[in-house]
This record gives structure tokens, C-alpha cells and sequence, in this order.
């Protein structure tokens, strides 16, 4: 059964004909446009009348696919994060990162990953299942109606949250268009994070959909990246790295490329070479990160001075560099190990006994709100701490 974000819009007028019945064309028009840009749930459309609004809300294809459970803030607000709630019981998560006049929301593709990093809390938990495309446009939905209300504009959506977006790659495909056509997000705004899934690389390359790629390399010899990586062992370095350059030529964008620095597994003079020898000829941007320890494999993040020195040494091979950790733990967290961060018993009460056995650091200060069953946009992240045992 569809929800409210997942029909184009022709499929979307025939699932409501129903409930539009006897009405003049125009009334989809204000539905759409209430749904898209106004990013309004169907009951807060005044202009239409109240009795088609009764009926709208009553319409299967108009009820929302998530439900918030819980949410979790940091950086003094700037950052939020939901755990959602879909109809069947999957869980996905998604994260508000707010600057001063903008902000980006990083969603998930999918519940769950089947692509067993070793490094990454999402892997360690397997994979529950695809979403659709209304359950990704929706994330991105509320997200932007959660930073106009602040008076942020949603300006950037980063596909880096749960799942491998190219293993559900109609889905993603179909959002990014509506993304960038219903909600008028520019292409070059919305990036796609890939694990390596080469053939899905070379179809994005394709689309004529501009949108930016990152890959996530961490390693750049194969026994390491195969040890990390496993969908390594089926589509290597050698064959990314054509991938990347099609891509970049396909669509004149260069493929930035994700390094987790992982304490003395990736930080070493060697894997700068190697970076260096892989980068170079992609032109590629590298975004470091220090790795956020994950309860299921032993690895530190690389500390500070590693970061730092790893990063100055890149810079001087000429490679461009960007050192990812100016909103700290919180949204290295929030990209990449959602699932099992979700809390611990101890800290966050009801939304702990998940049985997700997860871990949230204590420095930062986050604090889990637990929603009460609320679907739909939020008008505002809830603040009450009332449901956190800190
Ligand atoms: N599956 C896609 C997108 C989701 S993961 C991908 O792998 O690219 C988003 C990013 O978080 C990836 O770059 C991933 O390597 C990174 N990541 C995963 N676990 C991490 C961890 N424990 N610490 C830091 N980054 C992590
Ligand atoms: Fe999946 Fe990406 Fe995590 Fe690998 S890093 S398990 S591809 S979400």
C-alpha cells in the first residue's frame, strides 16, 4: 500500500479519484502543491473545502509512512535526529544538521544494510528491508519542515544514513527526481554515499541526474578493503576507480571520496599512499572523518594529531581535503551507525529497550525525547527531556 510521498503525480490523482470525485482539477493541483511545497500535512489545507479535507484524510494513499519514535538532539539544538517508525515496524533513522541559514538532512535507504562493513553499527545489525520511495521523501519532507519552521532552508540532502542506495536503486532514483523536480531541490545539492557497487555507479552515471557521489573508500589496497569491505572482493579497486572516472565524466562532477580514519588499520604512512596513488588521477576530494567506535568490532577512530597530520600530509600531496568533525560524535554518529546508537537502556528509558544493544556517548550530550505515537511532519522537534533517565 502506498503512503502519502510515494506516487508521481498522475498515479497519485487515479489513486484519489475516489476522494476527488465531482471536485474541478485544480483541487489536486492545491493538494500537490500543499504536499510538495508548502510541505503541509492534507488536513492543514484550508483552501480546500472542509469536507473534501475530511475525506482526504481518510484516503489510504494520503496516510504518512512515518511515525516518530524518538529523537535525539545535540550541538545545542542544531542537530536532530529521529528514529522513525515505519508502518510494518521497520525502524530507519534520519538527521537535521542546521547552520545558520541552512541545513542539510541526511536520510536513510534503506532499513537496515546487507552490506556487512565491519566498521559500521548499521552492517553489524543486517539488513531488515528496502524502502520506498515515499518512505525517503518523506525523511526529507519532514526534515524541511522542521528547518523552515526554524527558519533554515533545507538546501542539501545527503543519501548517508541507513542502507547502500545503490542496492535499492529504483526507489533512490525515483526520489532523487522527485527531490529535485517536486520539492525543487537543485541536483548538485543531493549526494549519493556508495559502499562501491559498481554497476549501480555506471547506471547512476547514466541517469543525466547530476547528482554528487561519494564513495567510501577507507582503504585503497585490496587485501585491506576486502578485510573491511567485503563487497570489495566482487567489485575492487581497479574497477571503481573506472567507475568513478565514468562518472565524473558522464556528468562533470568529481566523486568525493569518505575515509573513516580507523587507529592503525588505515592512518599509516602506507594508506596515505595509496590514497594519494588512487585519488590523484580522479582528481577527487577526500572527506576524512575519525571513525566512531562501534560496539561490534574493537577498532578506535584515529586520535586528533593522526587526523590532523594524515589530513596536512594529503594536503601537501595535493590532494583537496576536508576533516568532517566540527559538529563532533554526534553526526559522525548520526552518518553511518544509526541503528545501534540508537540509546542505551540506561540513558534513554522506554526508547533503550529496543533490544538494540547500541551505545551513545556520554559527551556530548545528547538526549533521546521519546514521541508519543505522533505521525506526520512535526510542527517542532519536541524539547522535554521528560522521557531521558540522565
Ligand atoms: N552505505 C553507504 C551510505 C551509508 S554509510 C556507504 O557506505 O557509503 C555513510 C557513511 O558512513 C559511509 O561513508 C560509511 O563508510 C560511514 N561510516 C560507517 N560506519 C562508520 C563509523 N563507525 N564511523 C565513521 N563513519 C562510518
Ligand atoms: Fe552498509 Fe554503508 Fe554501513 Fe557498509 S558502511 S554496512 S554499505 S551502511
Amino acid at each position: 500500500m502506498p503512503s502519502r510521498y510515494d506516487l508521481d503525480p498522475e498515479a497519485l490523482a487515479r489513486a484519489l479519484e475516489p476522494a476527488l470525485d465531482g471536485e474541478p482539477p485544480y483541487r489536486f493541483r492545491q493538494l500537490w502543491d500543499g504536499l510538495y511545497r508548502r510541505l503541509a500535512d492534507p488536513s492543514e489545507l484550508q483552501e480546500l473545502p472542509r469536507a473534501l479535507r475530511v475525506r482526504l484524510a481518510d484516503a489510504d494513499p494520503l496516510r504518512p509512512a512515518l511515525s516518530l519514535a524518538a529523537e535525539l538532539e545535540a550541538d545545542a539544538g542544531a542537530t536532530v535526529k529521529w528514529l522513525f517508525a515505519l508502518r510494518d515496524g521497520a525502524e530507519v533513522e534520519t538527521v537535521l544538521m542546521r547552520y545558520p541559514n541552512r541545513a542539510t538532512v541526511c536520510v536513510s535507504s534503506q532499513a537496515g544494510c546487507a552490506m556487512g562493513c565491519t566498521f559500521c553499527a548499521t552492517g553489524q545489525g543486517g539488513f531488515s528491508r528496502q524502502l520506498t520511495t515515499g518512505e525517503i521523501v518523506e525523511q526529507v519532507v519532514w526534515a524541511a519542515r522542521v528547518a523552515r519552521d526554524s527558519g533554515a532552508r533545507l538546501s542539501n540532502v545527503v543519501f548517508m544514513g541507513m542502507g547502500e542506495p545503490l542496492a535499492n536503486y529504483g526507489p533512490v532514483v525515483r526520489a532523487l527526481r522527485r527531490l529535485h523536480g517536486a520539492l525543487g531541490l537543485s541536483a548538485r545539492h543531493l549526494t549519493v554515499s556508495t559502499v562501491g557497487v559498481v554497476p549501480g555507479i555506471h547506471r547512476l552515471a547514466a541517469e543525466g541526474l547530476p547528482v554528487k557521489l561519494a564513495l567510501s573508500l577507507h582503504a585503497a589496497n585490496d587485501s585491506l578493503r576486502s578485510s573491511l569491505v567485503p563487497l570489495n572482493a566482487r567489485w575492487p579497486l581497479e574497477s571503481l576507480a573506472a567507475a568513478c572516472a565514468a562518472y565524473a565524466g558522464a556528468t562533470g562532477r568529481r566523486v568525493s571520496l569518505e575515509w573513516a580514519l580507523m587507529d592503525g588499520v588505515n592512518d599509516t604512512p602506507t594508506a596515505l599512499e595509496e590514497l594519494v596513488a588512487f585519488a590523484r588521477p580522479l582528481a577527487a576530494h577526500v572527506n576524512l572523518i575519525p571513525l566512531n567506535p562501534t560496539p561490534g568490532w574493537p577498532v578506535l577512530g584515529s586520535p586528533p594529531a593522526r587526523v590532523a597530520g594524515f589530513a596536512a600530509r594529503l594536503g601537501a600531496a595535493g590532494i583537496a581535503t576536508t576533516v568532517r568533525q566540527t559538529r563532533g560524535v554526534a553526526i559522525a554518529a548520526a552518518c553511518g551507525q544509526l541503528a545501534m546508537r540508537s540509546a542505551t537502556p540506561a540513558r534513554a528509558g522506554r526508547g533503550g529497550a529496543r533490544g538494540r544493544g547500541g551505545h551513545l556517548s556520554g559527551q556530548t550530550g545528547d538526549i533521546w525525547n521519546l514521541a508519543s505515537g505522533s505521525t506526520g511532519p512535526s510542527p517542532r522537534p519536541s524539547r522535554t527531556p521528560s522521557s531521558s533517565s540522565t
